[in-house]
């Protein structure tokens, strides 16, 4: 089979070579009259779960975790970070080791994902910055425990998003910076001065900035504000037009600026599946026909039922920025935050698709990972 398509970060007319879906070639053409569209395949360095696999049970398996990459190929997120959330330390060492197996099963799903991102369980006790997770769960940052998990991975864990308000939490940051560890504040009510030792420590990133917050809040100063003008902070972003209005989502575009901002799905299990009540992270969450996941009875968010791809899309429409700006912010971007260009860079992954211009859309072809074909939109691989 052959593919040809523009590049959409240098405009260059390429034909893709695949034999028995892999790539066996690529060169460049001097002209084609494709209007197939090929950029990097995105990187989703926060995924909960999809197409009804949900990492954060007791009972996921390394199947499981291999059925929802694969899932995320078809809809085309290359790249992940498989998300853990708050839980025991039983079923977020369950959900680690499924997995860590899971990478040790299949090298594609191994080369997919580019580590693991723990968000929780050193967050909020609070209403609202707690966001969904489970009370009874969160705690203050435990070292010991985090190594237990970090060795049951073999040193996967690359992302941890916690409350630097937290008991001993700036040690603890310090500690992770210095293994190489992306730190991320989120789901917090830090004070001003606790971002600021947080960064001093070594943070890195906002986890979904504006979300995992009280649902009223001091106009200024407060923690989304600290967080969105410290330019140390890189901030990743849910654009899924629910979890940020349009306005907010331009805003902290403009204001982050396009080299410190990432697009994310924040996806949970429900992504891909249809409206209803749904028993999910040992709460009740409606997932509503707008594609809204909220705890049942409260204007909480519960994670998101969206693809990467419609971030892509939002963002071009909310902020105006350009397809090829609002590309980088879930390909690029996370690759430098992960400092995973050698890793990324080492085969060939794009996704190939169409631009619908006036609906702001992108319409999947075909899906590469690792040289290897893994969705293509007529033969449904
Ligand atoms: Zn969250």
């Amino acid at each position: 089979m052959k593919l040809s398509g523009h590049t959409l970060f240098n405009n260059a007319a390429i034909e893709i070579d695949l034999r028995d879906d892999s790539v066996a070639s690529i060169r460049e053409l001097t002209a084609t009259d494709s209007n197939i569209q090929i950029a990097p395949a995105p990187i989703d360095i926060q995924v909960n779960g999809f197409a009804g696999f949900d990492l954060n049970t007791e009972t996921v398996t390394p199947d499981d975790v291999c059925a929802m990459v694969r899932a995320l190929w078809r809809v085309g997120t290359g790249f992940l970070c498989p998300t853990i959330v708050t839980g025991s330390f039983d079923r977020i060492f369950n959900s680690l080791s499924a997995i860590a197996d899971a990478c040790k099963m299949d090298p594609l799903v191994n080369y997919a994902i580019l580590g693991i991102h723990l968000e929780g369980p050193y967050i909020s006790a609070e209403d609202g910055p707690r966001g969904a997770h489970p009370l009874a769960h969160v705690r203050d940052p435990d070292w010991d425990e985090f190594q237990q998990w970090q060795d049951i991975t073999e040193g996967k864990i690359s992302i941890v998003t916690l409350a630097p308000e937290k008991k001993g939490a700036i040690p603890f940051i310090e500690k992770l910076v210095s293994d190489g560890i992306v730190v991320a504040l989120g789901h917090t009510n830090a004070s001003a001065d606790d971002i600021q030792a947080a960064i001093d420590a070594g943070a890195k990133l906002s986890t979904h900035l504006g979300n995992g917050a009280h649902a009223l809040i001091r106009r200024h100063p407060n923690y989304i504000w600290e967080q969105l003008g410290a330019d140390e902070l890189w901030a990743s972003l849910i654009v899924d037009g629910h979890h940020l209005p349009p306005s907010v989502a331009k805003s902290m575009i403009r204001a982050k600026t396009l080299d410190r901002c990432i697009l994310v799905s924040d996806a949970v299990a429900l992504a891909g599946m249809k409206p209803g009540i749904y028993e999910f992270a040992e709460r009740s969450v409606e997932l509503t026909e707008d594609r809204c996941v909220r705890l049942v009875g409260t204007e909480y968010l519960a994670g998101s039922a969206i693809e990467l791809a419609r971030g892509i899309e939002n963002s071009v429409r909310f902020a105006g920025i350009s397809l090829k700006e609002s590309v980088s912010l879930a390909t690029l971007q996370p690759m430098r935050l992960l400092n995973a260009e050698p890793h990324v860079e080492a085969k060939t992954n794009f996704i190939l698709f169409e631009w619908d211009a006036a609906h702001h859309k992108i319409d999947l072809i075909a899906t590469i990972v690792g040289d290897e074909l893994v969705y293509h939109t007529e033969t449904k691989k």
